[in-house]
């Protein structure tokens, strides 16, 4: 009997990664879960993938600090044996006028967001190459295909993420891993919480399929990408959008 593939998702304590998490568990994977501040909404979501029969476990670890981020992939490494798909999902959001982001505001945003795939990639990466096997899916955002007025550091870091999943591809597709990237259009999540009733009406409007995405919207894109049925798909962007950038 084939052994379950293992999955490691940053964020995955709530939002979209937890929904993702969901998702493999229930298509038979088993689940490292990184969470960076919320442990208790991390182990509820372990609790739920185990009770599907599958294995969980939750593993702390602020992405943008490579000394946490090395001790967690040993650690998912120890737990479960090989890392077979990496999903880099945690991310932070700030809405603010250019001129009014401090540089602690725009060096905490891209040490989240890119630095912190930086980090996952490299330490996740040695043990893909040597089994000549992997599968990366990055989380970027229709903010950094289009730009978004007030998120210039947000849009920066998403643009950056498209980049980093490209060149990435190219350089490890010989070893048989593959690298793409998910940007979805608004999904509700705790990171619009504070988007009021007439800015979700607004975006809703302009949206072709008429409603804001899911978190499980989002979540589909990232599971179909670790599948089997993706193996010939590398350096890609699929925007779960509903239509709202073309
Ligand atoms: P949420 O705010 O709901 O959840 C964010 C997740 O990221 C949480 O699990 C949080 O962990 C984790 N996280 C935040 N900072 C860190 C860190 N430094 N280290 C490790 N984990 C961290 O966000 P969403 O689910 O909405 O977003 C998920 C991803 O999707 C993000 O990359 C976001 O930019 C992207 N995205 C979201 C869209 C949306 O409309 N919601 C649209 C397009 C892209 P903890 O709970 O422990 O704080």
């Amino acid at each position: 009997m084939r052994m379950s593939k293992t999955v490691l998702i940053t964020g995955g304590s709530r939002g979209i990664g937890a929904a993702a998490a969901m998702l493999f568990a229930q298509e038979g994977y088993q689940m490292a879960v990184n969470y960076c501040a919320n442990r208790l909404r991390a182990v509820e979501i372990a609790t739920r993938i185990r009770s599907l029969g599958q294995d969980a476990e939750v593993f702390c670890a602020d992405v943008s600090d490579r000394i946490q981020v090395e001790a967690m992939v040993n650690a998912v490494e120890r737990r479960f044996g090989s890392i077979d798909v990496l999903v880099n999902n945690a991310g932070i959001a700030q809405q603010k006028l250019f001129n009014d982001i401090s540089p602690a505001e725009w060096e905490r945003m891209l040490a989240v967001n890119l630095t912190g795939m930086f980090h996952t990639c490299q330490c996740v990466l040695p043990q893909m190459i040597r089994r000549h096997s992997g599968k990366i899916i990055n989380i970027s955002s229709v903010w950094g295909i289009t730009g978004a007025s007030c998120e210039v550091h947000y849009s920066a870091s998403k643009a950056a993420v498209i980049g980093l999943t490209k060149a990435l591809a190219k350089e490890v597709g010989p070893s048989h891993i593959t690298v793409n990237c998910v940007a979805p259009g608004v999904i509700s999540t705790e990171m619009n919480a504070a988007l009021d009733q007439e800015t979700l009406s607004a975006l809703q409007e302009e949206t072709p399929l008429e409603r804001i995405g899911s978190p499980e919207d989002a979540a589909h894109a990232i599971v179909f990408l670790a599948s089997e049925k993706a193996d010939f798909i590398t350096g890609q962007v699929i925007s779960p959008n509903g239509g709202f950038v073309i």
